[in-house]
């Protein structure tokens, strides 16, 4: 399937879907690429934003830029502020772990499932970090 037959340019009024590669894509490349071809099909920019940094297994990601996907390694900063500091605003995030939309690696709350080991470890939280609506839950 060459998803870039029916590719739309970007275009920046598009609102901007931003969908995470690690336990998302990952799982499933074929059907995440078709369900990534439909949200372009109904007027959707389709950005991939991964936790990653630059260097970890850059070739994991390689057949979606060939694709013509745009992928963006955040190196572990939360990803709405990687992605606002680039000027990108994504309307929708799709991602297993919402926490790294909001949160960098090292504030993020609770406890974190490290998948690739299976192993849970703790990670330190501020806060003063958390929305106030989060704060009042515990
Ligand atoms: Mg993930």
């Amino acid at each position: 399937m060459d998803h870039l037959a029916d590719f739309k340019p970007a275009d920046e009024k598009m609102p901007v879907i931003a969908v995470d590669f690690d336990q998302v894509i990952s799982d499933d490349h074929e059907g995440w690429l078709k369900v990534m071809l439909t949200l372009e099909k109904i007027g959707f920019q389709v950005i991939v934003v991964t936790f990653r940094g630059p260097n970890d297994w850059p070739e994991d990601l390689d057949f979606l830029r060939e694709k013509g996907y745009k992928v963006y390694t955040t190196h572990q900063m939360a990803k709405r502020q990687y992605c606002a500091r680039k000027g990108i605003y994504p309307k929708i995030w799709i991602d297993d772990s919402p926490e790294s939309i909001l949160f960098d690696y090292d504030n993020m709350r609770g406890f974190y499932t490290d998948r690739y080991s299976g192993t849970d470890f703790c990670l330190k939280v501020e806060e003063n970090a958390l929305p106030e609506s989060k704060s009042s839950i515990d």
